[in-house]
């Protein structure tokens, strides 16, 4: 099962944006509820909010099914990411982030996530279900690169 086996595999060389990513601790207790709660299955979540040079502030937590039903991807459907794209942009609003979760390994991107990074630009959040641990990465240049969370 190579697909599987990419999954594990972590990328490596990650250095740090300066650039933030504002979330709250109220949010990010309902993010790593929701991921537990998920379990076996992976979580994910897209995040509204809006962006500036400084940072990116997150406002709304849409949390979303997982509708892959996997331990080791997760799909948001195409239809949920653009209802949520056009409600946010009626409230002066973007997607500011994508969040997901990973119930059995780190909250490091995969081979897979760093290939749907590509086409969703946004920064990401992994939340580890081994860890407990939540952190943000963004892929530029190729590059995956993290975001401080504050
Ligand atoms: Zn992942």
């Amino acid at each position: 099962m190579d697909g599987l086996n990419n999954n594990y595999r972590r990328v490596s060389r990650i250095t740090i944006v300066n650039k933030s990513i504002i979330l709250s601790d109220k949010d990010k207790q309902e993010l790593a509820k929701y991921a537990e709660s998920e379990k076996p299955y992976e979580s994910c979540a897209i995040l509204v909010g809006n962006e500036t040079d400084e940072n990116w502030t997150v406002k709304e937590l849409v949390l979303t099914e997982n509708t892959a039903k996997s331990e080791v991807t997760f799909t948001i459907s195409p239809d949920k990411e653009f209802e949520v794209d056009q409600k946010a942009k009626k409230s002066n609003m973007e997607i500011v982030c994508i969040f997901h979760s990973h119930p059995e390994s780190e909250a490091y991107p995969s081979e897979t996530d760093k290939k749907f990074m590509r086409v969703n630009p946004f920064p990401w959040i992994i939340y580890s279900g081994k860890t407990k641990e939540m952190n943000c990465f963004i892929l530029e240049d190729e590059n995956v690169k993290q975001i401080s969370i504050i």
